[in-house]
């Protein structure tokens, strides 16, 4: 500061200009100050024929009439009372009830008549009624347009979404204009009008109906393609999505006037734009419980999407029982909360689902739009048509990130079926190879036990060489294949001597190991071709191939190391001979028969005294 001041003054002393020029410097910056300060009351606005909707009306003299009741004569009362006082806002009246007037003068300095257009610049008013009369003469003012969106479409003199009346301002004239602003229980108005060259503003209106079909359009196909996508996939989210995308159309179509100009031209009711708000809320809100699975997931956050659906019914009722202020005082709730969602959805990516992620975006460019509306409707911001579009577009965007999500929501699904078929197929295999181990270890263990079973069937428990039965069997195909062969077979009967003694002298075990050292014996002087067996106690029977010559050696081999075995027991040593018959194949005789003449030498061979071999008489 102190530099600043001995700058200054260096420069003065350097001869700089005089005391009188810097006085009249400062005469003609505060006339300039002057000059752009609002001149209460009477902001003149200059009009040509050439308007272009950049002239705006100001807000320069604006009175608030709280009761909304207010006539012209009240208005221009309150006008003579300078009442009329500058908004000092961005463009917005804030949210108020009742009505507000603006008061301003359009100048024609031209020698023709100039016809112009004044268009509201918002879509949300209650009603607008504009007056006006030549400045300067003594006419009382006369009502030039009384729109609302309660009256039909066609008692509007300029067919636009938008509140809009012509003008018409006789050579070198000033109007005087009185235009009153509804906002009703409670809502904003933006007091500033747009003058318009008629043509102009008709095309104006044309290109923006190119930008919002273009968004129409889009809702559409995405309503579509959704439903499609539901009935094909069978997924209830994108029949959500489609409902969704259907309520879009619905609320903007109504928000921005179009409802009321091309569909229910007659009967529109400001109400179908708080419904369609409503009903936005809820598919909106369902359709985020529905893709962020808030109940399974984060049920606590899951109440407070239930808290936010309750407030949108209750906007509804609100809507129905005609409660205007309760209904707006709901409607700001749901704009409040709405940021909420995108917390919601973050926190589900932070369990790990990345669908979320973008729809936290979605959502968030949806609340940004919002936001953006809510300053300017509170009057921070200046309403202009980019801010005016700013939440119809945010809302297209979010649906199209949404629909990336969704996206990324059925490949992350695909995904988790795919790794749950694999693991059950995974599953499925080794269950199948665990059961075909199973049923192989079973079916070993069952043919082991079949054949142990077999074995026990044919086997004699005691010594372990064949039972009577199997002797029996095999030895008869033995007896047809020498038959059928013609070579030579002998059947040996062996049956050990006084037995019983042995039994009875050195006890029973004593009795079963000389059994089982006879069958080792026997076993020691046969063949692999051979057959033998224990046919009863203390019997044995073999079937020899070979001739007498042959079966007469074996069994004396057997019958001399018979005589040999030593049983030490308690007693003693128990010693035993045995005596054995013997019988030729001859002709086609059975095994039967073999074995009955066989036992006949033995016989012989017992009655003869015992220890003795025997060879069966030829048959005659
Ligand atoms: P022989 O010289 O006339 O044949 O007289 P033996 O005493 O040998 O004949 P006998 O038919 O009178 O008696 C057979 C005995 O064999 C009777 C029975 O107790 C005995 N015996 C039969 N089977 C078994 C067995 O499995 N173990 C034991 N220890 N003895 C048996
Ligand atoms: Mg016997
Ligand atoms: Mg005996």
């Amino acid at each position: 500061m102190k530099k600043t001041i001995g700058e200054f003054e260096l420069w003065t002393q350097k001869g700089g200009p005089k005391w009188h020029y810097r006085l009249v410097c400062c005469a003609v910056l505060m006339f300039a100050i002057l000059l752009s300060m609002p001149s209460y009351p009477h902001t003149v606005v200059d009009v040509t024929s050439l308007e272009g909707g950049s002239k705006p009306s100001g807000l320069n003299a604006i009175w608030h009439d709280p009761s909304g009741f207010g006539n012209i004569v009240e208005a221009e009362k309150s006008y003579k009372n300078k009442l009329f006082l500058p908004l000092g806002t961005a463009g917005s009246t804030g949210l108020k009830s009742g009505a507000f007037w603006s008061h301003f003068i359009l100048k024609n300095s031209s020698s023709e008549t100039v016809y112009v257009s004044i268009e509201y610049v918002d879509n949300q008013l209650d009603g607008l009624t504009a007056f006006s009369r030549i400045q300067g003469g003594s006419q009382p003012y006369t009502e030039l347009a009384s729109l609302s969106a309660n009256q039909p479409f066609s008692s509007r003199k300029i067919r636009h979404h938008r509140f809009a009346f012509p003008l018409e301002i006789p050579p070198f004239a000033s109007k005087e204009m009185m235009v009153k602003f509804d906002v009703g229980v409670l809502g904003v108005a933006f007091p500033s009008m747009r003058i318009w060259r008629p043509e102009q503003l008709e095309e104006r209106s044309k290109a923006e109906a190119i930008l919002t079909s273009f968004l129409f359009g889009g809702y559409f196909l995405m309503a579509i393609l959704a439903l499609i996508g539901a009935i094909s996939a069978r997924k209830n989210i994108l029949y959500l999505y489609s409902l969704y995308s259907v309520t879009k159309i619905w609320v903007w179509g109504s928000l921005l006037g179009y409802t009321h100009q091309y569909l229910l031209q007659e009967q529109f009711d400001w109400r179908y734009q708080s419904i369609s708000s409503a009903v936005a809320i809820l598919t909106g809100i369902l359709f985020a419980r529905y893709f962020l699975e808030t109940a399974k997931y984060t049920p606590r956050l899951d109440y407070f999407l239930k808290l936010i659906l309750l407030n949108g019914l209750f906007l509804v009722i609100c809507v129905v029982l005609q409660w205007e202020a309760l209904g707006h005082i709901s409607m700001m709730l749901a704009l409040f909360f709405y940021p909420g969602v995108v917390v919601v959805a973050l926190v589900r990516w932070r369990q790990g689902d990345t669908s979320a992620a973008v729809f936290a975006l979605a959502w968030g460019v949806l609340v940004l739009g919002l936001l953006v509306q809510a300053m300017r409707d509170l009057g921070y911001v200046v309403h202009n048509p980019i801010n005016y579009y700013w939440p119809p577009v945010a809302s297209f965007v979010e649906m199209l990130a949404i629909m990336i999500a969704i996206g990324l929501l059925v490949k992350r699904l695909r995904q988790q079926k795919e790794t749950a078929e694999k693991k059950y197929l995974l599953h499925l295999e080794a269950s199948r190879t665990e059961l075909e181990q199973q049923v192989k270890l079973r079916t070993q263990e069952l043919e082991y036990a079949k054949a142990k079973a077999e074995e026990e069937a044919r086997t004699d428990p005691l010594t372990g060489i064949f039972n009577r039965r199997c002797f029996f069997e095999e030895a008869s195909n033995l007896v047809v294949v020498a038959i059928n062969n013609q070579m030579p077979l002998c059947v040996l009967m062996l049956d050990i001597d006084n037995f019983k003694s042995v039994n009875d002298i050195h006890g029973h075990l004593i009795g079963d190991q000389a059994l089982c050292a006879t069958a080792r014996v026997i076993s020691q002087h046969v063949r692999d071709v051979d057959i033998f067996g224990r046919i009863g106690g203390e019997e044995f029977a073999l079937v020899l191939s070979s001739n007498v010559e042959g079966a007469m050696k074996v069994a004396n081999r057997i019958h001399r190391d018979i005589a040999k075995i030593v049983i030490k027991s308690a007693v003693g040593q128990a010693q035993f001979t045995a005596s054995i018959g013997i019988a030729r194949l001859q002709g086609r005789e059975d095994i039967l028969e073999l074995m009955r003449r066989a036992d006949s030498a033995l016989y012989q061979a017992k009655r003869a005294g015992r220890n003795r071999i025997v060879e069966c008489a030829e048959a005659t």
